[in-house]
C-alpha cells in the first residue's frame, strides 16, 4: 500500500475570521496540488465551519486540531470527533506537544482520541515526540517509543493502517531549530521499526510519518527529499499563503 504523502497546515489559536478567509484566498490562488499530496489546514475550532466554506471548489482539506475522547454527552467546552466528522473534517491532530504540556494530555488520552476519530472515519495525525531534555539525556528514544505504543495499544487494530503519526521534537516547535533532515530520517526510520514489531510490515509500511518542528520554506525541499518523511506539519510559516505555498512547491 502507497504511504500518503500530507503537507497540514496547523493554525494553532492564530487568525481572525477575515484573516483565515484571505490566506486561504491567495493559497488557492498560489498552489498546485501534486498527485499524491494532500494538503491540509487545520484552523482552530470555531473557523472550522467557515473554513470548509474556504476551501470549496480547490482540493484542500480540512482538519481540526483537538477533540475529545467521547463520542457526545457531558463533556463541558470538548469537541466530539463526531461533529467534526459532520463539519468536513478529514483529519484531526492529537497529541500536539502544546496539548501535552499546557493541557495535561497524556498518551493514553492520545490513544483513545484517535480510536475515537477513526470510529468516525477521521484520519487522526498523532504527535510525537521529546523535550530537549530527553534528548540531551540520551531517552529520546525512550520517550517516543512510549508514545507510539500506547496509540497501539488503544486503537483497534482495523484502524492502524489508517494512523498518521507526525514527529514534532518539542525542542524544534515555534524556535526555528529544525531537526536535520537526517537527525528526523532517524527518528522516522526508528519509529516505522517499532511499528513493524508492533503491528506487522503491512502497517508500518502504509503509515505516513509526517516532520514538524519549524519547517519552512528554505528547509522544506530537504526535509521531504529524506525517504522515511512522508510530509511536513507547519505551524508558523502555514500562516502566510507565500511560504506555505512555496512548501507545497517542495514536494
Ligand atoms: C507545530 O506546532 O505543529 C509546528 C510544527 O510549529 P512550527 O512549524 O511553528 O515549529
Amino acid at each position: 500500500m502507497a504511504r500518503k504523502s500530507i503537507i497540514a497546515g496547523n493554525w494553532k489559536m492564530n487568525l481572525l475570521p477575515s484573516e483565515g478567509e484571505t490566506l486561504v484566498a491567495e493559497l488557492k490562488e498560489r498552489i498546485r496540488i501534486k498527485e499524491n499530496l494532500e494538503v491540509v489546514i487545520c484552523p482552530q475550532m470555531a473557523l472550522v465551519p467557515l473554513a470548509l466554506d474556504w476551501i470549496y471548489d480547490s482540493s484542500i482539506q480540512l482538519g481540526a486540531q483537538n477533540c475529545a475522547t467521547e463520542r457526545a454527552g457531558a463533556f463541558t467546552g470538548e469537541t466530539s470527533p463526531e461533529l467534526l466528522k459532520v463539519l468536513g473534517c478529514r483529519y484531526c491532530l492529537v497529541g500536539h506537544s502544546e496539548r501535552r504540556s499546557l493541557f495535561g494530555e497524556v498518551d493514553t488520552t492520545v490513544g483513545l482520541k484517535a480510536q475515537a476519530l477513526l470510529s468516525m472515519g477521521i484520519t487522526p495525525v498523532v504527535c510525537f515526540g521529546e523535550t530537549l531534555d530527553q534528548r540531551e539525556a540520551g531517552t529520546h528514544l525512550t520517550t517516543i517509543d512510549t508514545q507510539v505504543n500506547a496509540v497501539f495499544k488503544l486503537v483497534e487494530q482495523t484502524g492502524w493502517t489508517r494512523l498518521v503519526f507526525a514527529y514534532e521534537p518539542v525542542w524544534a516547535i515555534g524556535t526555528g531549530k529544525t531537526a536535520t533532515p537526517a537527525q528526523a530520517n532517524e527518528i522516522h526510520r526508528f519509529v516505522r521499526g517499532r511499528i513493524k514489531e508492533l503491528a506487522g510490515d503491512i502497517v508500518a509500511n502504509a503509515t505516513s510519518i509526517l516532520y514538524g518542528g519549524s519547517a519552512n520554506a528554505t528547509n522544506a525541499a530537504d526535509l521531504l527529499g529524506e525517504p522515511e518523511i512522508d510530509g511536513l506539519l507547519v505551524g508558523g510559516a502555514s500562516l502566510k499563503a507565500a511560504d506555505f505555498a512555496q512548501i507545497i512547491a517542495s514536494f
